[in-house]
């Protein structure tokens, strides 16, 4: 490992290390390469982990003999309720299990807020002059532009290790009523692995807001995802806003899209009995009941809140050496450079690379030209608009192990070159 600091380089070392650089640049580009370090999806092997469901479920009625084939069933099957109400540590009467798709949930409760309001509204969202929702950064790309296309204005909070930066979420929300609601997700965040604390979680849930119907939209996307066997434990919402008194202030989000299949799991939304009366009434208006035929088939599958815990240790073998290789190859080659910072996250799919402000921008381009696809500059910020172009995510889950070496190594000769550009002027 080099450990001089790019800023230490004397000029004539500088122009060393940028002509070295352009040369391995040039070998990279020479290889052809062609890898994705872009979304977080799951590798084939992980969804092999999940092929039994191919041949479930082996009965046609539920536990208490309704027909799975059959409408009805709005709230999705009891036993999956049942099971993930263990796992997100709320109650089953609190949880809905519904289609592939939480983002799709999260979606629905946002339009139907504009539409006719929350449980806890004065009128419907869209009758205000704004909305705006807190979103803490770096967060989840899908969040910010869905909150987009609904014309919903975003005000970001930094994201720190322990959870959204509560003091500025405090102060933001307390004298504006058009802040409606907030992102987060808690557990293994989109992209920094940033786990919520307690303290802030008890925070978010207690503080006061002008809007009286503001919303903690609690996305739990990552809530089983452990990256070691320490295994965080997501703080309990549910609970802390209803000792708050604002029972209805979160409404959580989670799916078995990374757990079983991305594109044929199980999504479910938990939040209070009254705002879960408020979700199944819409939802009743344009659905005779979910898909409980794999409902069925996922409560077969993992047959118990241990089986789920068992099927994410399996998940854990698969992705837990990419994410080893990524810091490994960013230490060795980016170490005591001063050119870069980078998580080292214990659960979720993604790590959170910082690069020489300026330069996040040159980066991606760099490693496009190259034939690696990074994820946009930008990306994990609203309106893609990072203020430092600083920010990388990397998505080490679908390649091999052994493209994401290749790929690494590529992004970190990416990030030295602009980093010696810019540092040469
Ligand atoms: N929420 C977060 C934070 C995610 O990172 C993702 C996928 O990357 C999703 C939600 C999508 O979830 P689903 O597949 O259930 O729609």
């Amino acid at each position: 490992m080099n450990a001089t600091a790019l800023a230490d380089l004397s000029a004539d070392d500088l122009t060393a290390l940028l002509d070295e650089q352009r040369a391995a640049y040039e070998q990279l580009k020479a290889q052809g390469l062609k890898l994705d370090l872009t979304r977080g999806k799951p590798s084939s092997q992980q969804l092999d982990l999940a092929d039994d469901l191919l041949r479930l479920p082996t009965s046609t009625k539920d536990a208490s003999g309704v027909d799975v084939r059959n409408y009805g069933g709005l709230e999705g099957l009891r036993e999956l309720r049942e099971m993930f109400a263990e796992l997100l540590w709320v109650e089953p009467e609190q949880v809905v299990a519904g289609g592939n798709s939480s983002l799709s949930i999260m979606r629905d409760c946002l339009v139907w807020m504009m539409l006719f309001g929350a449980v806890d509204s004065e009128r419907p969202w869209g009758k205000e002059d704004k909305v705006r929702f807190v979103c803490p950064v770096p967060g989840y790309d899908r969040h910010f532009t869905l909150l987009e296309s609904l014309g919903i204005e975003m005000v970001t909070v930094p994201m720190n290790d322990d959870g959204p930066d509560a003091d500025a979420v405090a102060a933001l929300v307390a004298d504006d009523p058009s802040i409606k609601g907030m992102w987060i997700v808690p557990t293994y965040a989109n992209p920094s692995g940033a786990i919520c604390s307690q303290d802030v979680a008890a925070r978010l849930a207690a503080m006061p807001t002008a809007a009286p119907d503001f919303k903690i939209f609690w996305d739990n996307a990552y809530a089983l995802h452990h990256l070691t066997e320490e295994e965080a434990k997501s703080a309990d919402i549910l609970t802390l806003a209803s000792a708050a008194g604002h029972p209805d202030r979160p409404v959580m989000f989670a799916s078995t899209s990374k757990i079983s299949w991305a594109g044929a799991g199980v999504a479910f939304l938990a939040a209070s009995t009254n705002n879960v009366r408020w979700y199944l009434g819409h939802l009743g208006n344009g659905s005779i009941g979910p898909d409980k035929v794999n409902h069925l088939r996922h409560a077969e599958f993992f047959g118990s809140p241990q089986g789920v815990r068992d099927h994410m240790a399996r998940h854990r073998e698969i992705i837990a050496p990419k994410f080893a290789e990524v810091d490994r190859v960013l230490t060795e080659r980016l170490g005591g450079r001063a050119v870069a910072t980078w998580n080292t996250p214990t659960g979720g799919y993604f790590v959170n690379l910082d690069v020489v402000p300026g330069t996040a921008s040159r980066v991606v381009a760099l490693a496009k030209d190259a034939g690696i696809a990074l994820t946009p500059a930008g990306s994990s910020f609203p309106y893609k608009q990072d203020p430092d172009d600083t920010n990388i995510r990397l998505a080490p889950t679908m390649p091999p192990l052994a493209e994401v070496t290749q790929a690494m190594e590529a992004v970190a000769t990416c990030v030295l070159l602009a980093a010696a550009e810019k540092a040469a002027g």
